[in-house]
């Protein structure tokens, strides 16, 4: 029998059991804070609390929840466990869905015509066509990609940073750390959909705005932490940088006192950018299972050392 531990400190992953129960033969399933989730050979998770993995003898997989595995990675590498991750067609559309709307917002001038709304002002924007505005996506993974890709059809000249070479028709992808100062600088819209690692971690700060061109705007839907908020701040107070649309933050929920909230270049969203479907949690962790039961290769497996 296959026993699953449903380990969160932040969310209720309880729905996820009687799916699962459902879905895979001769399972149960314990829901942390339940001391028995010690006991279970696979974790799936999602913001697992500090130190469990050392203490489930009998673990033999990690399983997210999500595409990223930041917060479940810790602890891992030394336990010697591999880990997965979800990779969904649905989740890949709505991330799609959210960076063409707030590419468009910046692009079609909305911005322009909220803040003018506030205070009565009937001025129209000059219509820039899609093929003059640059947009670079940070990340060419799963999300990045198609990301890339969407845009490109719709006609912004689009570009591509990653830390491996990657072949999209009509899409200019830059690779490694040498190659960031020529993408930044001809980057207009800046996509982040970076994983978060140690090399990522607050790459989002002064420097690299001040590497973008004057008058460009951040789309932030990778991870928080990516971002240095008060760099961002300052950037938008200068008038260095146009505005942002940010999903994710290094604090989530994100504070009353943020600055943020009040800047009319900012538009907050509470981490919705997409999401994996539980329907398509299930199917991943129980093919998964099904797989580690029968000796056969995992799917959507982490690079671990790696971190994503
Ligand atoms: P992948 O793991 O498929 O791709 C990651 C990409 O980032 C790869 O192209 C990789 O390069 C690149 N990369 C990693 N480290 C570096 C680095 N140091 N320098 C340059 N490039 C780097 O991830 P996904 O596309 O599936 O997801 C990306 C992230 O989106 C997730 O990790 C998650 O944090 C976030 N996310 C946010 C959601 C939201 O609702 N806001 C929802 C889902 C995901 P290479 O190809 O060379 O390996």
């Amino acid at each position: 029998m296959t026993h699953i531990a449903l380990l969160s400190q932040t969310s209720k992953l309880d729905y996820l059991g009687p799916m699962l129960q459902e879905a895979v033969p001769a399972l149960r399933y314990s829901v942390w804070p339940d001391p028995a989730c010690l006991d279970a050979d696979v974790a799936v998770c999602w913001n697992t609390p500090p130190g469990l993995y050392e203490r489930m003898p009998r673990l033999r997989l990690v399983h997210s929840i999500a595409a990223g595995v930041d917060n479940i990675l810790p602890g891992t590498a030394s336990a010697g466990l591999p880990v997965c991750r979800v990779v969904d067609e649905g989740l890949t559309r709505g991330m799609v869905e959210y960076v063409l709307w707030a590419v468009l917002y910046f692009h079609r001038s909305f911005d322009t015509a909220l803040r003018q709304q506030r205070t009565r002002t009937w001025h129209r924007p000059t219509l820039r066509l899609a093929c003059d505005c640059r947009v670079g996506v940070m990340g060419m993974g799963r999300l990045g990609r198609s990301v890339a890709a969407a845009l490109r059809n719709q006609g912004y000249r689009v570009s591509g940073w990653a830390r491996s070479a990657h072949a999209i028709e009509g899409v200019q992808v830059h690779t490694g750390q040498e190659a960031l100062d020529g993408f930044l600088a001809h980057t207009d819209i800046l996509v982040n959909l970076l994983p978060l690692t140690a090399d990522t971690r607050g790459i989002l700060n002064e420097s690299l705005f001040s590497r973008l061109p004057a008058g460009a705007a951040l789309v932030g839907c990778g991870r928080g932490e990516h971002l240095v908020v008060e760099a961002l701040v300052a950037a938008l107070r200068r008038r260095h940088l146009r505005g942002a649309v940010l999903d994710v933050f290094p604090q989530e929920p994100l504070t009353g006192d943020s600055p943020l909230w009040a800047m009319p270049e900012v538009v907050i969203t509470p981490h919705m950018a997409t999401m994996a479907s539980p329907q398509a949690v299930v199917q991943q962790v129980s093919e998964n299972i099904r797989r580690l039961q029968q000796g056969q290769p995992l799917i959507n497996l982490v690079d671990v050392a790696r971190g994503y």
